[in-house]
C-alpha cells in the first residue's frame, strides 16, 4: 500500500493517557519516581478528548490509558460512553484497586469492550511487594464484584470481557495491544 507522505492517513487506533495520577507506587513504574499528581490536575479534560474524537473520523480502537490509573479520572465514563456511541472498540488497563462494585456496574453498563487488570503475583506477598499501596485481598474482591456485575446482565447482552466484547450487537474487537503500565 502506498502512502502519500504529504497527506498521511489518520490512525485507526489512539492510545490516550486520560490521567497521569495514580494511587499506587509500583516498584517498576516511572510514576513511583516522580512527584504525586493531583487527580483533577492530572486528568485529560473532556473537551480535549471530544476534539480528538471528532478529529479522527475513521477511529476504530481506543486505549484510554498511559501512565496513571484511569479509574482516577472523573471523566473516564464520559469518555468510554462517547467512544462506545461512536462504535469504537474501547478499553483500558487498571490496577483495579478502585474498582468498587458501583464502578464495576457502571463499566458493565457502559459496554466497555475490554479491561486489562494488572496483578503482579498470585498471592499477597509478591503482589503487595511489587504494587506498593495495593491490597491483594481488596483487588481480588473487586474482581469478584466485576464478575458478579457482568453475570447480572441479561443473557444475550454481555458487554465487558477481559479480552473483547461478547455482545452480538457490537463488532467483535481485535485483541487490544498492551496499554503500558496500569
Ligand atoms: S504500574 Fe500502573 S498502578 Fe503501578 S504506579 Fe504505574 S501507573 Fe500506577
Amino acid at each position: 500500500m502506498s502512502v502519500d507522505i504529504d497527506d498521511p492517513p489518520l490512525p485507526p487506533h489512539l492510545q490516550l493517557e486520560v490521567t497521569s495520577a495514580c494511587n499506587l507506587r509500583c516498584v517498576m513504574c516511572l510514576v513511583r519516581y516522580r512527584p504525586p499528581v493531583n487527580k483533577l490536575a492530572g486528568a485529560m479534560r473532556p473537551d480535549l478528548f471530544h476534539r480528538l474524537l471528532a478529529a479522527v473520523p475513521a477511529l476504530s480502537r481506543m486505549t484510554l490509558q498511559g501512565l496513571g490509573e484511569p479509574l482516577l479520572s472523573p471523566y473516564l465514563m464520559e469518555m468510554v460512553r462517547a467512544a462506545v456511541a461512536r462504535g469504537i472498540t474501547v478499553g483500558f488497563n487498571t490496577n483495579a484497586t478502585l474498582l468498587t462494585r458501583g464502578r464495576a456496574e457502571e463499566l458493565v453498563d457502559s459496554r466497555v469492550d475490554w479491561l486489562h487488570v494488572s496483578l503482579d503475583g498470585a498471592g499477597a506477598g509478591v503482589y503487595e511487594a511489587v504494587r506498593e499501596g495495593a491490597d491483594f485481598a481488596r483487588v481480588v474482591a473487586n474482581l469478584a464484584g466485576l464478575v458478579h456485575a457482568k453475570r447480572a446482565v441479561p443473557a444475550g447482552r454481555s458487554p465487558v470481557s477481559p479480552r473483547g466484547a461478547a455482545d452480538p450487537t457490537r463488532a467483535t474487537p481485535a485483541p487490544p495491544p498492551p496499554g503500558g503500565p496500569g
